[in-house]
Parts: structure tokens; C-alpha cells; sequence
């Protein structure tokens, strides 16, 4: 993405798809203002439901329903949520479609807390840096469904209000600081739960340019900064459940890794013969065996004659900004500059342009 085109993204507020997975059918909406079409409805709360072909609000028709002014409150079956900004509803296969439109900044504390909660002030201030830096480039995520992010860890997790005041005072505190490579180039950043002892670059998992480089995140004594209780899995399958997983024959070697990066981290895999993508090889495997089976691509693997068997490290993708790392860090005491340098050395924290 293009500097200058980051600059007019960044100058417009968020669309960001809320509430998908919860296929809502009607709901309670509460807020200071709504309108239907452009025409105003009155009262502070009214019930939005699937109607015929448009979405029904207080007994009215209308192709678009707006809510704004205040918190606006989002209530159905046992879903009760608040977003800054205003929501607009329509009507998409037969379900409430609800679109938060946000300023980045008031979309950001939600984040943090839905990402680092429980981390010392220095993680939640680099959590932070990096989900604004995330907002402002990856709004093209979902750009042929109509919006730029959706709320899921896909993107980022957003769950709107009310945030607790140290994930709000996080983004208080670097308000409008972005990581630029260079001190001048804006690119996206990522995160993930735990990098295993090794960080990524977005180019060798995904593809993509990004911020951030393959760094070690093991102390020079001791072990792994992202160590813990959740450092190491294993994942053992049946070989014949693995393949109808993969959609495959289970015909020869089970599972091969065929190139590895920097890290360890496994980048393409050939099983039963037929090759992979890490990405689509998650994809595939954590849709039959649930998505904390496998949990990285940083894993040893062993077969007998029936059983697959990966021993691995760390949980997520593994690029830019180890979260259990960056917890950390916190923790010894590093400010968030350091935390921050720490997984992308060659970025600096700066004003967004
Ligand atoms: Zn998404
Ligand atoms: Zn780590």
C-alpha cells in the first residue's frame, strides 16, 4: 500500500462489520438519534428486525437504518454490546447486517482490552501502536464485502464498550503514533498470541510486505520470553482423519515440512503427496480438528503406520509483535519504545503522517 493512500484512509473513520457470527434476526437498538432512509424516527430505542425485504423498525420499511448519538447499544437474545460511532443496519441474506463507523481512535480502546488485557501499561501502550497501525493500512481486508474490518480475530478482536481505564488510557497516552519503517514508510503491522522463540516476516508468511522482522525471542539466560504454560502443544490425529481433513488420498508420507524460515517456522507442507500453503493447511486442518489443535507452523513431526504425531511451539502466525512476549516484557520493566523495537527493530514510533 502506498503512502498516499494510507493518508486518505487514515483521514476517514472504520467501517467495521460487528456481530456477523450471532446471525441476529431482530434486535433492541438504543441511541440519541435514528433515521430510516434519511427520515428521522422518533424515541431513543427501537426494535430492528428482518422484514420482507428491508429491515423493519418501528413498524416502518427501510433499506438502511442509522443509530447514532451516544453510545449505541446493541441488544438480542443473550448479546448486549455498546459501540462508540454510529451503527447502520441492513438487511443481508436474511439477517441483520450491523456496520460500526468509528474513529480510529475511539475504536482502539476496545481492541487493546479485547488483545492485551491484563498486561502491564508498556504492552498495552505497543498493543496499541500496533493495532493503529493495523487499522489505518488493512482497511482493503474486506473490501469486496463492503467494509474494512471485520471484529473477529481475523482482523482485530472488537467487542466495543465499556473498556477498562487502562486499555482507554493506552491509547490516550500514543494518541496518533504509528510505527513507520525508516521513521517514513507506512506498512501494515501484525500481532499474535505467541511467537514460540522466533518472530516472522509477513513476506515469508504471507506473502506480504509488512513491518516487522524474524527476531529470536529467547533470553540470552533462560528460555523463551513467550515461554509459559501455552509454549508447547502436540497435536496427534488418525492418518485417515488427517487426510480426509486435507482431502486427500492417505496414500505415502503423511505430512513433509518443504521449506522453513529463519525461525522454524514451517512455510509450505506437501501431504499425501499433495502440496500446501501454510495458511491453507491451517485453514483446513483447524476447520476439522478445531482451531487450537495446531496451533503454529513451528512443529517437528513423526508418523507411525496409522498416527500423525506434530510436536510444536507458540500460538498464531508468529509475525510482527509476540503479545506473550511483549507481556513480558512489560513485566521487566521495558517501556513500550523498547517493546516495540524489540519486534520491529527497523520501525520507528511516529505521528501517522
Ligand atoms: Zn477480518
Ligand atoms: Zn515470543
Amino acid at each position: 500500500m502506498t503512502l498516499l493512500l494510507s493518508l486518505v484512509l487514515a483521514a476517514a473513520p472504520l467501517e467495521v462489520r460487528v456481530l456477523e457470527k450471532a446471525v441476529p434476526t431482530q434486535a433492541l437498538l438504543t441511541a440519541e438519534k435514528f433515521t430510516c432512509d434519511g427520515k428521522e424516527l422518533p424515541g431513543t430505542a427501537i426494535q430492528v428486525e428482518v422484514g420482507p425485504r428491508e429491515v423493519k423498525a418501528a413498524g416502518k420499511l427501510c433499506v438502511e437504518v442509522i443509530a447514532e448519538g451516544g453510545d449505541v447499544g446493541i441488544a438480542f437474545s443473550d448479546v448486549k454490546r455498546k459501540y462508540p460511532g454510529s451503527i447502520h443496519v441492513t438487511l443481508e441474506g436474511g439477517l441483520l447486517r450491523f456496520i460500526n463507523i468509528v474513529d480510529v481512535e475511539a475504536y482502539l480502546p476496545s481492541v487493546v482490552n479485547a488483545e492485551a488485557n491484563g498486561s502491564k501499561p508498556a504492552a498495552l501502550e505497543a498493543q496499541a501502536i500496533v493495532s493503529r497501525t493495523f487499522a489505518v493500512t488493512a482497511q482493503r481486508r474486506h473490501e469486496r464485502a463492503g467494509f474494512h474490518l471485520c471484529d473477529l480475530a481475523h482482523c482485530q478482536l472488537y467487542r466495543g464498550g465499556d473498556v477498562p481505564a487502562e486499555s482507554v488510557a493506552a491509547v490516550k497516552k500514543t494518541a496518533g503514533q504509528v510505527l513507520l519503517i525508516g521513521g517514513i514508510v507506512l506498512k501494515p503491522a501484525y500481532f499474535h498470541s505467541s511467537c514460540g522463540g522466533h518472530t516472522s516476516r509477513a513476506v515469508d508468511v504471507f506473502g506480504e510486505d509488512a513491518a516487522g522482522s524474524a527476531v529470536s525471542d529467547v533470553e540470552k539466560v533462560g528460555g523463551p520470553r513467550c515461554g509459559g504454560e501455552d509454549f508447547a502443544w502436540s497435536f496427534e490425529a488418525e492418518k485417515v482423519d488427517f487426510a480426509r481433513a486435507l482431502n486427500v488420498q492417505p496414500n505415502g508420507r503423511a505430512l513433509e515440512p518443504l521449506n522453513r524460515d529463519a525461525g522454524g517456522r514451517v512455510l509450505e507442507v506437501r501431504v499425501f503427496g499433495k502440496r500446501f500453503s501454510s495458511g491453507e493447511f491451517l485453514s483446513r486442518v483447524g476447520r476439522t480438528f478445531g482451531w487450537q489443535a495446531v496451533r503454529s507452523m513451528k512443529f517437528q513431526v513423526s508418523e507411525t503406520d496409522t498416527l500423525i504425531h506434530l510436536e510444536g511451539t507458540g500460538l498464531g502466525h508468529g509475525v510482527g509483535l509476540c503479545q506473550l512476549g511483549a507481556r513480558s516484557l512489560a513485566e521487566k520493566g521495558v517501556d513500550a519504545k523498547g517493546i516495540i523495537q524489540r519486534y520491529f527493530p527497523e520501525s520507528q514510533i511516529k505521528p501517522l503522517p
